[in-house]
């Protein structure tokens, strides 16, 4: 198992950098966020092994069962799935990257958690999780330009608006866009909505907002990740072509 790990680790890297040759890019700009969301601890310490240092969890509840376990690795910790505002608070304190931010209420909520909380006496626990109180959050606004009724995320025409509302938080960093395209077999067909994320990110980027770093595009999965790169993604999320199949 840990040999299929470690050998599926290297194919991916090589794909990745023959996309990022294909597009007349650097390997090192596109970072691989293991996604393992469903995967046990033994088998995400062998990806780490393997050299991966990026993960990624799409539920809070999980990242937290699973997280005493692997408290010794070096890891940067991505949320990738939908975070409920109620949510925010443990969200902030398990995670380094928020990729899915879909509301201003959520931005703040995740602003105001780098203050400690004062409905308990936490303070103790205070540097335990990845969450400094001095470091900015960065996150990304996850956007559904699909329209799909099924997926988080704003729409393409509420993106600059949210990104206005951002500016203005303390704590919190948007560091650029994130998104899940519809469903198809065939790569290629992502390809238009991996590019209009792309446009979308120069909008924002040229607004020149305070605080705001649009720097970077979290798009692409297992079956079209070598389209996002070749479209410009910087945060490619792969699970499947990792781990395996899920169950
Ligand atoms: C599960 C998931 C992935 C990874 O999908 P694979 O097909 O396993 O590579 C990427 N992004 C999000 C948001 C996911 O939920």
């Amino acid at each position: 198992m840990a040999d299929a790990i470690a050998r599926n680790v290297v194919h991916l890297q090589e794909r990745i950098a023959v996309a990022c040759r294909r597009a007349g890019r650097r390997p090192e700009e596109v970072r691989l966020v293991a996604v393992s969301k469903t995967v046990p601890p033994e088998r995400i310490r062998e990806a780490y092994e393997a050299g991966l240092r990026h993960f990624g969890e799409n539920r809070v509840q999980e990242a937290q069962a699973k997280r005493p376990a692997l408290a010794d690795l070096d890891v940067t910790w991505h949320l990738i799935g939908h975070l409920q505002t109620n949510k925010a608070r443990t969200g902030r304190e398990l995670f380094h990257w928020i990729h899915s931010v879909d509301s201003l209420r959520l931005a703040e909520k995740l602003d105001r958690a780098a203050e400690p909380d004062p409905g308990s006496d936490q303070r103790a626990g205070r540097g335990v999780g990845p969450a400094e109180d001095s470091r900015r959050l960065p996150v990304l606004i996850e956007v559904n330009l699909g329209g799909e009724a099924s997926k988080s995320g704003v729409p393409e025409s509420a993106a600059l608006e949210l990104a206005c509302g951002m500016s203005d938080l303390e704590t919190v960093e948007l560091r650029g866009l994130m998104l899940v395209p519809p469903y198809s077999e065939d790569p290629e067909e992502a390809r238009p909505y991996f590019s209009r994320l792309r446009e979308l990110r120069k909008v924002i980027d040229s607004a020149r907002l305070p605080n705001v770093r649009m720097d970077e595009l979290s798009m692409g999965m297992s079956h079209d990740f070598e389209v996002a790169v070749e479209e410009g993604a910087t945060l490619v999320r792969v699970g499947a072509s990792i781990f395996g199949a899920r169950p």
